[in-house]
């Protein structure tokens, strides 16, 4: 059995496309979404729609939780504040309420996903070292825990100590702990513009990250159509 993981897809139709087809060609059966399925990019409702569609564990991101919600944004930048706004008024009522209901943190099979962090999965905190990694292993109680939000893949290995590597293939091992970040499908943001997503391959235990070069342009296009700011096009390309 192959699971696809995959999350901060953030509105990116093209891109999402792009990995569920490959997902399928990788012959992934079961689906899992870590979150941020909407923000920034253009096409909000119809990735609502396709992650809805495949009745997947879905964990909420922190663009999902403001999507829903009328509050006022706090703690974003102008650019996410300003996508935000303009995504707010792009989904329906039912998918605003979808997003809001979704839940912070799951175990699927015998691991655990969330968007963020564990130790403080509310605040939206960023894991960018042993450090920050090191909080959500004192709340991990699985072997492996699949987390996004950075949009830069990256895996954290705890044994003993904490040891951080560039993700690719990863075969799990009995008595260590794994804390995954497995990369952006639509915003990467670690120097590479390709659509991010992990396969783990439960009989060999083990997980590769995939990259996949997708329909960038259509994507840009409409952004710029959509009136959205001119930034969140330039960004996909450069992947930052
Ligand atoms: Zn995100």
């Amino acid at each position: 059995m192959r699971i696809a993981l995959f999350g901060d897809i953030h509105a990116n139709l093209e891109a999402l496309n792009c990995v569920l087809d490959d997902a399928e060609k990788h012959k992934c059966t079961h689906y899992v979404c870590l979150g941020d399925v909407v923000g920034y990019n253009a096409n909000p409702h119809e990735c609502v729609k396709i992650v809805q569609s495949l009745e997947c564990p879905v964990v909420k991101g922190n663009h999902d939780e403001q999507a829903a919600i009328n509050d006022s944004l706090e703690g974003f930048n102008p650019l996410a504040e300003e996508a935000l706004n303009w995504t707010r008024n792009h989904l329906t009522a039912e998918d605003r309420k979808w997003l809001n209901d979704l839940k912070m943190v799951r175990q699927v099979r015998d691991f655990t996903i969330v968007h963020a962090t564990l130790d403080t999965p509310h605040r939206w905190g960023y894991v960018f070292n042993q450090l920050d990694a090191a909080a959500s292993f004192t709340y991990q109680t699985t072997g492996v825990c699949f987390f996004g939000h950075t949009h830069a893949p990256r895996a954290y290995i705890k044994d003993g100590a904490i040891v951080s590597v560039a993700l690719d293939k990863i075969t799990f091992e009995m008595g260590k702990k794994y804390f995954i970040n497995i990369g952006s499908v639509g915003q990467p943001r670690d120097g590479d513009w390709r659509a991010a997503y992990t396969i783990y391959d439960i009989e060999s235990n083990s997980i590769q990250l995939r990259r996949l070069e997708y329909d960038i342009q259509t994507a840009q296009r409409k952004i710029l159509e959509a009136g959205l700011p001119r930034r969140l096009a330039d960004r996909l390309a450069i992947g930052k």
